[in-house]
């Protein structure tokens, strides 16, 4: 339980970051912790340089970005941490879907160390937030050794704890695009309280009159990256806003996913919870 030893850095600069990660052997980011510090612990990880961003002004923070033409887009920094996007008035409004799942990661003391940017870039399969980001058409603003760039949220899953960041990148900030108004639920599958999900079901859904108008939905720990369910999307849209109708529309979540076999489950489990809490989700944001 002790790390391999390490250099540390705690820059003030986003630059300053990517330059260190580009001269060390093998540097990593230290965000909140939550998840590098066990990882570390356990050596299943030996960097030689941790990059704490702790002090690099302008990382975290919630803020509101566009005009007429483009719509309104929330943007949160990478180190604002799970509790400050839980409590956002900001993000209550624009990104619910977020406020929902974030206020269900872990404890009190996890989220009052753990960053967004942090559980993105992590990419656990089992992490509540790369699902909704998903959901929610993110786009990742990213600063590496050849200046920022930006990620679309189809492209920055790879793989189990992979992403489209690169070795020397440092994730800025998240944007996505308002969601103001839609109906929206969490829908969380765990042993205990502050476990995390066996299964985690994200829905938004826009009301059209009686029925659905559009609908988004992801899948937590379907496979080795959010699973965007779009099929179950399409046969959301037109749909009543009624039980029966939504389970219909929901029948079909878990095809194209890859569950793990464990000990929390077997893969036929997770399916099957999988089409059980996306109606019960649906429903749920629906209030029917
Ligand atoms: P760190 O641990 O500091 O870093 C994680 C990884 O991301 C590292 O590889 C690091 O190099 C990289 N990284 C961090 N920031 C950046 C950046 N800006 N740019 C590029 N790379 C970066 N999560 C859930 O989703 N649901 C849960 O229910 C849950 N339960 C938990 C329970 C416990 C007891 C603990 C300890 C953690 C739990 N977590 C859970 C994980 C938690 O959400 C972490 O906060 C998150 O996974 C990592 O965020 P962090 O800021 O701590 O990142």
């Amino acid at each position: 339980m002790i790390p391999v030893p390490f250099d540390y850095l705690r820059p003030s600069t986003v630059d300053e970051a990517v330059a260190a990660l580009g001269e060390a052997d093998e540097g990593k980011i230290l965000a909140g912790g939550q998840s590098l510090l066990p990882v570390l612990k356990l050596r299943l990880a030996a960097p030689t340089l941790l990059v704490d961003l702790a002090a690099v002004p302008g990382l975290s923070g919630i803020r509101l970005d566009g005009d007429t033409l483009t719509g309104t887009t929330l943007v949160i920094g990478a180190m604002t941490t799970h509790a400050e996007v839980a409590a956002s008035d900001l993000v209550r409004q624009h990104a619910p879907l977020l406020a929902a799942a974030a206020g269900t990661v872990g404890d009190r003391q996890v989220r009052h160390r753990g960053t967004l940017g942090g559980s993105l870039a992590h990419a656990d399969p089992a992490a509540d937030l790369p699902a909704v980001a998903a959901a929610l058409d993110a786009t990742y603003v990213v600063r590496g050794p050849a200046g920022s760039r930006t990620i679309g949220a189809a492209d920055f899953a790879v793989d189990l704890f992979t992403t489209a960041l690169g070795p020397d990148d440092v994730l800025v900030e998240v944007r996505l695009p308002s969601t103001a108004g839609w109906a929206v639920h969490y829908e969380k599958f765990h042993r205990t309280a502050q476990a995390w999900a066996i299964v985690g079901v994200a829905v938004a859904v826009r009301r059209d009159g009686g029925g659905i108008g559009a609908a988004r939905v992801a899948l937590t720990n379907m496979g080795p990256v959010p699973h965007r369910a779009r099929a179950v999307e399409d046969a959301l849209a037109g749909a009543a806003a009624a039980p029966d109708a939504v389970a219909e529309a929901c029948s079909r979540v878990a095809d194209g996913t890859s569950p793990a076999d464990d000990l929390s489950g077997s893969a036929e489990y997770r399916r099957d919870l999988a089409r059980v809490l996306t109606a019960r989700a649906v429903c749920r944001a629906l209030g029917v």
